[in-house]
């Protein structure tokens, strides 16, 4: 990996962050607070809250195995995926390679950050090689990103593939493990010492039931989260959200049974699906969702949203001609699913 200074962007390098009331005092336990401009009434929500989030990530560092340090915070991982070209890509200079098909947010973030992004296709396994996936890569690129397992195509990617990609790219690899809780695949959260350049992107929204509080993670050295703290605004997680995760993070085996009994519904929802007549594939999966080849997936998609059921049509997307992107629900809504297509 290239010196961290030369893949920051410089004005970012030498920004002067932010201070916040909340950022100045510590060390001190302090009980009259006339320092942000506050509402002395209407408590707990007239206080702003903990910039850094410390009592959560208190929690996630015993779950996830990650040194508090070495975690930053945002509203949803897609704030990560925000901050990493804000912090590493001068806009309209640099550019960011990544596999083709995957999360649709890592392109709309280039483009809103005015920064070139170069989609690298799969094979037809949805595998990429270290080879290809390098050789896309200039002087000019400063991100990679993998996802793994992979959106829309629901597979892990190889983790030898991953592991030469972090070793031979002079720039920071992004691995989202959004769905790693459905994998069996070893996390590449463990691996921060080992690669300097590696971020690794987490959520509450999948696994963890809570895409409505908006909580997304990044793991990576700590320099890196430095940077993305100094760039996030200041009170980027708000109370609620801190409160309920919290709560959440509490309870982790409330998680466990809900993993379980989602891969039990997904192996029987896979093999219904199998039988299907308008089904001419469906490919494998390491996650909480599949992708499924239809004999006519727009109109399948047409079909089943006048019944109410509401899937995620990925016909027009590279490799995924005429693809359903189905996500595992309870045994009852995939009974309702399972009718609709029987009965077509
Ligand atoms: N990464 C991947 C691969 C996703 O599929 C999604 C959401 N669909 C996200 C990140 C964003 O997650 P969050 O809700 O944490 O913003």
């Amino acid at each position: 990996m290239k010196p961290l200074k030369d893949l920051v962007r410089l004005n970012i390098w030498d920004l002067a962050p932010y201070s916040s009331a909340r950022n100045e005092y510590s060390g001190h336990v302090a009980h009259v607070f006339l320092d942000a401009n506050e509402n002395p009434y209407n408590s707990p929500f007239n206080r702003y809250p903990d910039p850094l989030q410390l009592e959560v990530k208190a929690l996630l560092s015993k779950i996830k195995g990650v040194p508090v340090e070495n975690i930053f915070l945002g509203n949803g991982s897609d704030e990560a995926i925000d901050l990493a070209y804000r912090v590493f890509c001068s806009p309209d200079q640099d550019n960011a390679v990544a596999i083709e098909p995957t999360y649709g947010m890592y392109k709309v973030c280039a483009d809103i950050n005015d920064v070139e992004y170069r989609p690298v296709l799969l094979d037809a396994d949805y595998q990429i090689t270290a080879e290809k996936l390098l050789s896309a890569c200039d002087e000019k690129t400063k991100l990679i990103w993998i996802c793994s397992p992979n959106n829309p195509t629901a597979n892990n990617i190889n983790r030898e593939e991953i592991v030469e990609i972090l070793r031979g790219f002079q720039g920071i690899v992004v691995v989202d493990e959004a769905y790693s809780d459905f994998s069996r695949q070893q996390t590449f959260r463990s691996e921060l010492g080992k690669y300097a350049n590696l971020i690794v992107l987490n959520t509450m929204s999948k696994a963890w039931g809570a895409a409505a509080i908006r909580l997304g993670m990044a793991f990576a050295s700590k320099d890196i989260i430095d940077l993305f703290n100094k760039v996030k605004y200041p009170y980027n997680v708000n109370l609620l959200t801190q409160k309920q995760a919290i709560e959440a993070l509490r309870d982790p085996y409330q998680v466990q049974d809900w993993v379980k009994a989602i891969l039990n519904e997904r192996t029987r929802l896979v093999c219904a699906f199998r039988d299907l007549p308008c089904v001419m594939k469906v490919y494998p999966t390491d996650a909480n969702f599949f992708l499924a080849k239809m004999t006519d997936a727009q109109g399948i998609y047409d079909y089943l949203v006048r019944m109410g059921i509401v899937v995620r049509n990925r016909t027009r997307v590279s490799l995924c001609g005429n693809c359903l992107r189905i996500t595992v629900g309870t045994k009852s809504e995939n009974n309702e699913l399972l009718s609709a297509l029987r009965s077509m």
